[in-house]
């Protein structure tokens, strides 16, 4: 079911998107090489130990797409893993394509973001252009997030950038509704049709989440943890992700994250 939300709840939202959006700029600082996942990790544990009414969505969440009960703070996808990333002993190298996911609950609202950057001096033009795609992949996907438009327009803007730069589009994980819990209704796939689905109205609160991997569609879940979903080909992917509500005046980013061009353009 999918359910709107109030001004005020889209505003006792706003707290859950800053944290979430504040720990992702100090981490895209803070991660160089030689940084350890598990460290990572651990700073967001101890942010969300920090912040009252903070509650990690991923320590024991256990959807069926996964194996288990996840067991840490954050997902880290590296190189040519692309989501649900589970952090291990794992010191980044010169030019690893990392990205962070990273949903958490303030005073029972959830704000859900991921970012992708690559680390050190050797950075592959490939690679930035894979993460630019899906930047630019969120913006277009939030832009058509208007009241009127419907769902497809969305999901249809973010696969037309996707056919621009030359990427395959995966449908099986793509954005969700956002409340009380991390994943609502309804779905968002990173491609779809214009004009077609759910019309869009004030107060609906989604997540938009391009994520695309260069050469493939296709992905396997790692048997090592159950978790992580890395690229059939070997290939690298970037997942660029926002919390967005829909109001009259159109879209704002709620995981607002400072130096985010995106979240600058839909402050709100
Ligand atoms: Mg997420």
């Amino acid at each position: 079911m999918i359910e709107l939300k109030t001004h005020s709840e889209i505003e006792a939202m706003k707290p859950a998107g800053r944290f979430v959006g504040g720990i992702l700029h100090d981490l895209q600082e803070r991660t160089k090489v030689g940084t350890n996942l598990l460290e990572i990790d651990e700073f967001v544990h101890q942010r969300i130990v920090d912040r009252k009414g903070a509650q990690s969505c991923y320590v024991d969440y256990a959807p069926d797409f996964g194996t288990g009960p996840f067991a840490h703070y954050i997902c880290v996808s590296v190189n040519d893993a692309v989501l649900h990333g589970v952090p291990y002993d794992y010191d980044l190298k010169d030019g690893d394509l990392v990205s962070l996911d990273l949903a958490i609950s303030v005073d029972g609202w959830v704000a859900d973001s991921a970012v992708s950057f690559v680390v050190g001096k050797d950075k592959d033009p490939e690679d930035l252009r894979l993460i630019k795609c899906t930047q630019e992949a969120l913006a277009a996907g939030i832009a058509a997030a208007q009241p009127g438009n419907r769902l497809g327009d969305i999901s249809h803007a973010v696969g037309d950038v996707a056919r621009a730069y030359g990427y395959p589009i995966n449908l099986d994980f793509g954005g969700h509704g956002v409340g009380h819990i991390m994943h609502g209704d309804p779905h968002v796939p990173n491609d779809g049709k214009a004009h077609h689905g759910y019309k869009l109205r004030p107060g609906l609160v989604i997540a938009i989440e391009p994520w695309f991997l260069k050469t493939t569609d296709e992905i396997y879940q790692d048997p090592k943890d159950g978790w992580t979903l890395r690229s059939e080909d070997g290939s690298r992917g970037a997942h660029s992700e926002h919390t967005i509500a829909i109001t009259e005046d159109g879209p704002i980013v709620l995981t607002q994250r400072e130096g985010d061009p995106i979240s600058a353009e839909f402050k709100g």
